[in-house]
């Protein structure tokens, strides 16, 4: 266990469920428990980064896994079309998780700006 466990490391270890959509190496991706849109997919690294303001030049090569991991996800769901990806990084950003997570949502029109 990190010092920044969280209930996505719970995820990760298998020790919470999760409707998992996809997984690999270096992240997994799964169903948000409380969905904002027809589809709402959470990908996450499996390294527990706290928040994207925390992720260093190390990580140039996870981010970029992640972003590609987020369009496979939205092509796999039938949204390859049209879907938005958010990293919300600090609470005042509305971060209530503190393990980095792409939110990719799609199936509804989207509004812009985000609230
Ligand atoms: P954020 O507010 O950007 O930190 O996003 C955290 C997201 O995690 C929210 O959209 C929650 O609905 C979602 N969430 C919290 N707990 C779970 C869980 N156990 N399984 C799936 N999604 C979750």
């Amino acid at each position: 266990m990190s010092d920044n466990d969280t209930i996505f490391g719970k995820i990760i270890r298998g020790e919470l469920p999760a409707d998992i959509v996809y997984e690999d190496e270096y992240c997994i991706a799964f169903r948000d428990i409380n969905p904002v849109a027809p589809m709402h997919v959470l990908v996450i690294p499996r390294e527990p980064i706290a928040r994207l303001a925390e992720a260093g030049e190390e990580h140039r090569e996870l981010l970029g896994h992640l972003m590609l991991a987020a369009a496979r996800v939205a092509e796999q769901e039938g949204h390859g079309d049209a879907f938005r990806v958010v990293v919300n990084s600090g609470a005042r950003a509305g971060q209530t998780v503190f393990h980095l997570h792409l939110h990719v949502i799609a199936g509804r029109t989207l509004s812009w700006p985000p609230g």
